[in-house]
């Protein structure tokens, strides 16, 4: 458990684990299902005395910015989503205000669930959402398909198209793989595709494994990563996309800059979505 009294005006973010923990998706190495026992069974059951004090304790040492995480995907939870979006707008009255407040997704509901889309997305804009965070693997649909061990994802530029209707910015989520993009060709084809159809920003990082730690079987060539890192440099690219590899990405999580509120109850800074 991670002391918030240690690091006094020191805290930059905050994620907190929202929702059942169930997810649309089959990926190998999810470091979300050990933390599955501790998620709610049903959608709308959150914590909200819990995640309030802890929002009002970390704005009040320096946290500025808010991720919505879960064990599994957040958009099969949207009624615990809203219940806290309505409260960190109940708290921005208050003068306990993040900005910006970002919710991870595979982009697989927002694809496949046009209904869903309309009802929540708007909703979640005016409660104070500002960014989804789409998490890709590969543009080409099969492939993400696979890496998500579904038989068929839904076209990517349709999520990006549901997201910008509701006004909400998108930062592309790239996992780098030597199963998917696991070039430094493939990463600039990858990001500048992306960048034409509508993805405000990226952040890339190499494939964890289900302990949250690097995984270094299918962590692309260290040759390519280098390549990557100068490109992006020498592009000027800089605002455009994070690439977040090797130590370097722990780094603020190390400091406790970032914390994150798992299911369990337990605030800590030792996760790292980025
Ligand atoms: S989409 Fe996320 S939560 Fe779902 S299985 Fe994949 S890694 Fe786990």
């Amino acid at each position: 458990m991670y002391e918030i009294a240690e690091k006094r005006k020191e805290l930059k973010s905050l994620s907190i684990f929202v929702g059942t923990g169930k997810c649309n998706a089959k990926c190998p190495h999810c470091a979300g299902v050990p933390l599955r026992k501790y998620a709610p069974k049903e959608d709308g059951i959150v914590d909200l005395d819990l995640i309030e004090r802890i929002l009002v304790q970390c704005y009040k040492n320096g946290a500025r910015y808010l991720s919505i995480s879960s064990s599994g995907e957040p958009t099969l939870s949207p009624k615990s989503i809203t219940k806290v979006l309505r409260l960190t707008k109940k708290l921005k009255k208050n003068g306990v205000s993040f900005s910006p407040t970002n919710l991870y997704s595979n982009g697989i509901r927002i694809g496949q669930d046009e209904k869903f889309t309309k009802t929540y997305l708007p909703l979640w804009q005016q409660l104070g959402l500002t960014t989804i965070y789409l998490t890709i693997h590969d543009i080409d649909e099969r492939i993400n398909a696979q890496k998500y061990g579904i038989a068929k994802y839904p076209e990517i530029s349709l999520i990006i198209k549901r997201i910008e209707q509701a006004n909400l910015n998108i930062r592309a989520n790239l996992v780098l793989s030597k199963e998917s993009i696991n070039t430094c060709e493939k990463f600039i084809q990858t990001s500048m595709h992306l960048k034409k159809i509508g993805i405000n920003s990226i952040s890339a990082w190499v494939i964890r494994n289900s302990q949250d730690q690097v995984d270094k079987k299918l962590c692309p060539d260290k040759k390519e990563l280098e390549k990557i890192a100068k490109w992006i440099k020498n592009q000027n690219l800089d605002n455009y996309i994070r690439l977040l590899i090797g130590q370097e990405s722990r780094k603020t999580y190390k400091s406790g800059q970032k914390l994150t509120l798992f299911p369990d109850g337990t605030l800590s800074n030792t996760w790292c979505n980025n």
